[in-house]
């Protein structure tokens, strides 16, 4: 590992997927990279746009590869959802093992006041279930969106994520959906109020150049970009967005002490 000194940051926030494990396989180097910032002293936070599992059971994923970032250490977007959504009544687009991090808001199949989109699976954003979220907002529902991702490295390549169906929502009936998670602001901003560090002391680390790192450092933060998981040279490239760092992989994070 390149444990070459670096300075000023208080706080280590990770993207999982692509940075930590890819699907059920754990990067080399994850454990301990996350390990050595967490025994440094620095608190650590685990920041995902996934939204196929509940909180408790990325913990438990966590947990069994040995990574010590724990429940309450992260951050998804259901948690805001369910905040935004308050006492209003919601129709959740979310797969059934998320339902828990819903639990005890009202939901209604009539005339919401909320539609939240998140990640559905295989048969996913049907035109039917785009039909009926496109008419929900002519009448009035917001979307919450739990991301924006354009799309997704699964094990056998890469996959639509939920961004391109709440884009064509947006198109539809030109409204802009509120996105929840990376790379909205709000969500870096509250993740570092949490740990009580400012966001130009914080390093966002990832694989997403758009999610993780845009949205990182318009809010604020240093980032360092992993190229592994989703990363792609000519993608990063097309962007125009620059990380403070490109690292081969998780194994090879400076020394933050
Ligand atoms: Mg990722």
């Amino acid at each position: 590992m390149n444990r070459k000194k670096a300075t000023a940051i208080k706080a280590v926030l990770f993207d999982l997927d692509g940075v930590l494990y890819v699907g059920d396989h754990m990067i080399p180097g994850a454990i301990e990279s996350v390990c050595h910032i967490h025994n440094s002293g620095l608190p650590v936070a685990g920041l995902t746009n996934t939204t196929t599992q509940p909180k408790s059971a990325i913990a438990r994923k966590l947990a069994e590869f040995g990574i010590p970032i724990h429940a309450s250490d992260i951050y998804t977007p259901a948690a805001l959802a369910k905040q935004a959504i308050g006492d209003g009544c919601a129709k959740l687009y979310v797969r059934d093992s998320l339902l828990e991090d819903f639990q005890g808001i009202r939901t209604t199949d009539s005339n919401p006041d909320y539609i939240v989109m998140g990640d559905l699976g295989g048969e996913g954003y049907t035109p039917d279930l785009l039909h009926a979220i496109f008419n929900a907002v002519m009448d009035g529902a917001t979307v919450l969106a739990l991301h924006k991702n354009r799309f997704w490295q699964k094990p056998d390549g890469l996959h639509l994520d939920i961004g391109p169906f709440v884009a064509a929502i947006e198109y539809a009936t030109g409204t802009e959906a509120t996105i929840l998670g990376k790379p909205s602001q709000d969500f870096f901003h509250g993740v570092c109020s949490a740990l009580h560090v400012a966001p130009e002391s914080a390093l966002m680390i990832g694989d997403d150049i758009e999610s993780d790192i845009g949205g990182a450092k318009d809010a604020g933060l240093k980032t360092a970009l992993v190229q592994t998981g989703k990363y792609r040279e000519d993608f990063v490239r097309a962007t125009g967005i620059k990380a403070d760092l490109v690292l081969p992989s998780i194994a090879d994070l400076p020394d933050y002490r």
